[in-house]
């Protein structure tokens, strides 16, 4: 009975001291890593000689608040280890508590170390969008069958019942399932493939609520993983207590082994008194309540990634923090508004983020496009062809890029109205005492005129409707001035009157004879007269004679 008591205790014990311990696998890992591929254990010398390089150096500028964005896959079997948003945003809140020395508990950091910790300057956020540019939570979730993973990474791989990385170079990848053997996380150092590259961590050691369990419920599993990410090691050196290792870093003490659960200051080894080891450095193995700093060793280590041709320098690059921006679309309710003989107005709508609006247009049938840019939603289309057919596209220009082009629209510009033209070119000739010519150009569409005319300063005018272009008005008066007017008549209408015109005929001319009148009467001595002439002569006024020498010969004029 004793002795089943006591081995009942011991295996409580066992799996009590195994549950509450914290096991982390990235040096393992590491030490794995390097040992399996060369070119990794290259990569890893290159980036310390860099880090080393950037540690040294006295005048490294300043560099703003790094921000990177994180993608969490949750890979889960049961409905428990699908954790919630608000656990995930938690441990996310976390990290940027920690790496901002913004945490309440690094009050409770032994003054012997204040002087020595770090604002890291890191922040992390949620990716924004995904790699394809697509809006995202920075969450992705992925039903497994696997009922536990350890750090072969399987989990990171989807055809093994993970899921795969979102690119390296642009996203923290941190995957959280179940992981088996009591690990609570592991990490791969920087230089290792980019399908593997990222940290793990148990979903009972994520955040600070929902599924995570004390003594790892305060996000620190993360924090300290996402440091080895960032280059950190295990602030005892992975010596196993020998005080021959190093993290690398000049300002942790040297420290024995490990710490596990709270340890009290000052937990004194390798001679590292009177101040004693770091233990509540998150690069310890305390439990989450007692670790509350990272140094500025430790931060210069992290800061060495990225600076130019650093490891992690292709993170600032990144657009995963911000949304995507909204795709540049098409324009659309594509409207000819108004055509005339010359000119089209289009309208459409306002495209969200666009900035301009390429239009392009031609006769329908032509092979070039006339291309052209409106900064409006509206645009007139001048200098256009009457009675033409057209077609036009448009597209939207966006500070992300351009649409594609719209669907063809099409018009028709209109044909002009034909028009009844005013009679032109009035003439007046061949004037005479009774009659005038009247002459004017052709008009256009005329089926004839309408002449009218009347003597200057009358009221009433005669209308004479006319076939042709030209009038021989007859029957006037001598001497007389008179006023006219033309209209052209076509089909469609008249084109109203010309403006006035005038003219004025000829007086009667006066005739007067050029011989002298007889001064006899004797009829032998008359003028001969010939006959078919016209004989213009004086008469007498005491004797009136008329003499014929001809049966034909008649008198014309007296
Ligand atoms: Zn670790």
């Amino acid at each position: 009975m004793f002795r089943i008591s006591t081995l009942l205790v011991f295996l409580l014990c066992t799996v009590q001291l195994r549950a509450q311990n914290r096991i982390c696998g990235s040096a393992d890992h590491l030490h794995d890593m390097e040992l399996s591929s060369p070119a990794f254990q290259n990569a890893r010398q290159l980036i310390e000689q860099q880090t080393q390089a950037y540690v040294n150096n006295t005048a490294n500028p300043q560099r703003s608040t790094i921000t990177i964005p994180v993608v969490v896959h949750v890979v889960y079997r049961l409905a428990s280890e699908n954790i919630s948003d608000a656990q995930i945003q938690s441990q996310i809140n976390i990290l940027n508590e920690d790496f901002r020395k913004l945490n309440p508990d690094f009050n409770n950091t032994p003054a012997a170390f204040q002087n020595v910790a770090a604002d890291c300057d890191i922040q992390f956020v949620l990716a924004k969008r995904t790699p394809n540019g697509d809006s995202s939570t920075g969450i992705t979730r992925t039903q497994t069958t696997v009922t536990s993973f350890n750090m072969s990474n399987q989990v990171k791989y989807t055809a093994t019942g993970g899921k795969d990385a979102w690119p390296a170079n642009q996203y923290l990848n941190i995957w959280v399932c179940k992981l088996s053997n009591g690990l609570l996380g592991y990490a791969q150092f920087p230089g290792g493939a980019a399908a593997t590259d990222g940290v793990v961590c148990s979903f009972r050691a994520f955040g600070n609520t929902g599924a995570a369990l004390p003594p790892f419920n305060k996000g620190r599993t993360a924090t300290h993983e996402i440091a080895h990410w960032l280059n950190v090691y295990h602030i005892w050196g992975d010596d196993a207590g020998s005080c021959n290792g190093t993290d690398l870093v000049g300002d942790t003490p040297n420290q024995g082994a490990e710490h596990y659960g709270c340890p009290s200051f000052p937990s004194i080894s390798c001679n590292n008194g009177p101040d004693g080891a770091m233990f509540m450095n998150f690069m310890d193995y305390s439990d989450d309540a007692c670790m509350s700093m990272f140094t500025q060793g430790q931060k210069s280590r992290m800061d060495a990634l990225f600076i130019p041709g650093g490891a992690r320098a292709a993170l600032l690059n990144s657009l995963g923090a911000e949304y995507p921006s909204p795709a540049c679309g098409i324009p659309s309710n594509i409207n000819t508004v108004f055509v005339s003989e010359n000119d089209a107005l289009l309208s459409w709508d306002l495209v969200v983020g666009a900035s301009a609006y390429p239009i392009r247009y031609r006769i329908t049938g032509d092979t070039n496009w006339n291309v052209l840019t409106s900064s409006l939603n509206a645009y007139i289309l001048g200098g256009l062809n009457a009675g033409t057919t057209y077609e036009y596209q448009l597209m939207s220009n966006c500070t992300s890029g351009q649409s594609a082009w719209s669907n063809t629209q099409t018009f028709t510009t209109n044909i002009p109205a034909p028009v009844c033209a005013l009679p032109s070119n009035v003439q007046t000739n061949n004037i005479t005492p009774t009659s005038v010519v009247i002459s004017w150009d052709q008009a256009a569409n005329s089926q004839g005129y309408t002449f009218r005319y009347r003597t200057s300063g009358s009221s009433n005018w005669l209308n004479i409707p006319v076939i042709q272009n030209n009038l021989n008005l007859n029957g006037l008066n001598a001497n007389q001035a008179y006023e006219f007017e033309i209209e052209n008549n076509c089909s469609f209408g008249n084109s109203g009157y010309t403006s006035t015109s005038t003219f004025s005929t000829l007086p009667v001319p006066v005739q007067v004879c050029s011989d002298n009148y007889e001064n006899n009467n004797l009829r032998i001595l008359a003028t001969q007269i010939q006959t078919n002439s016209i004989t213009n002569s004086m008469i007498r006024t005491a004797l009136i004679m008329i003499i014929l020498n001809s049966a034909q010969a008649r008198p014309n004029q007296k």
